[in-house]
């Protein structure tokens, strides 16, 4: 995210794999956005001095302490009161703290909203605001607009909104984090150039009623690394237009099948040119659950077969971390290959990057 003009946490439930924190902290990234205990773990494993905020909403007393005693975390977002007199009783009343409050905003332009749980309205804002200003040592206001959100204006739609919850607080606000939501591209859902969210983003936040020293932040999870990794998975069976493949709803085709997304496939055979004809195929996973079907339609060779390997692309993001053991299904291979992702939102799409081969043969 170099196009971003503020500073980027990555949002580790996106993919928590050890690669992924690893590169991205050898890339320099120093800012993770962790929800859990696990999260805050793992990154205090792998990414020594990097600075951790907890942007959950809702935190177990438990995972409070141990944030701010155990792992130096200062940061939390919140977004009703009854979470913060949390945060200020775990944390013992601590002055240093920095406190996020999170904005409900509505997710249109999304394809996949997530505005149903978090977020507080402008007068609860105006409340939290007022509380927490004299307590803490810096105070900021966020959204999320939804992941996979198509549509930069929508981040300019969400900064006015808090622009008028500061002016009506009257309280300074030091950081403004845009969240995630950033789009990749998928079939059928190709987005503008990330360059145009940065942009649109740079507009509205110069717009904002803040103090100079004021921050932008964002923590994007999808768009860091969704064009990451392939899923090779190996089809059991074909029977008309299904073909049974060994991946599914409890692997790492969560999205595919309750959302009904679809996602770049190839096809791949050990001996012999499959056909050049494409035909539309749904996909069966391996589990006996009937919910463990993949609509699609995938677009493969019209004469494929048992045996053969099918490349899902595009899963780094919400997919091969989703995987379970659900039926013994779930072991896989993770191999890495160095070429370039599928397709990119970023400039440099055209540079090799290390993809990660999810074999799940
Ligand atoms: C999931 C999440 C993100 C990342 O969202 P993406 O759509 O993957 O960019 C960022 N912030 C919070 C609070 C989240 O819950």
């Amino acid at each position: 995210m170099s196009e971003f003009p503020g500073e980027t946490l990555y949002a580790v439930k996106a993919n928590p794999s050890k690669w992924v924190l690893e590169t991205l902290y050898g890339a320099g990234l120093r800012h993770f956005d962790v929800a859990s205990e696990n999260e805050m773990t793992l990154v205090a494993e792998l990414c020594p001095d990097a600075t951790m905020s907890f942007m959950h909403p809702v935190k177990s007393r438990h995972a409070i302490r141990r944030a701010y005693f155990e792992f130096g975390v200062r940061t939390f977002s919140l977004d009703c009161e009854a979470e913060f007199d949390k945060i200020m009783d775990e944390t013992e009343h601590a002055r240093d703290l920095t406190l996020i409050i999170r904005a409900a905003v509505s997710n249109q332009g999304a394809e996949l909203p997530i505005d149903g749980k978090f977020g507080a309205s402008p007068a609860q804002m105006i409340t939290l605001l007022r509380r927490a200003r004299p307590i803490v040592e810096e105070l900021g206001l966020s959204f999320h607009p939804g992941s996979q959100c198509m549509d930069p204006y929508a981040w300019s739609v969400h900064c006015e909104q808090l622009s008028r919850v500061i002016t009506d607080a009257g309280v300074d606000v030091d950081i403004i984090d845009v969240g995630g939501g950033f789009p990749v591209s998928y079939p059928g859902k190709e987005p503008p150039p990330m360059f145009r969210f940065a942009s649109a983003i740079k507009r509205a936040f110069d717009r904002m009623p803040l103090p100079p020293h004021a921050r932008l932040w964002c923590e994007p999870g999808r768009a860091l690394v969704a064009e990451g990794s392939s899923v090779l998975t190996h089809v059991d069976l074909v029977r008309g237009n299904t073909l049974y493949i060994n991946d599914g709803a409890f692997g790492t085709l969560y999205d595919a099948v309750h959302c009904k997304w679809t996602y770049p496939t190839r096809l791949i055979r050990q001996d012999g040119e499959p056909s050049s004809r494409l035909k539309a195929f749904r996909l069966f996973g391996p589990t006996c659950d009937s919910a463990d079907m993949v609509p699609g339609p995938f677009f493969l060779p019209e004469d494929v077969r048992e045996g053969d390997v099918i490349e899902i692309g595009m899963l780094g993001a919400y997919g091969v971390c989703m995987q379970t053991q659900f039926n013994g299904y779930g072991q896989a291979i993770e191999a890495f290959a160095a070429d370039s992702p599928w397709a990119s939102v970023f400039d440099n799409a055209a540079e090799p990057a290390k993809a990660d081969w999810y074999a799940n043969i």
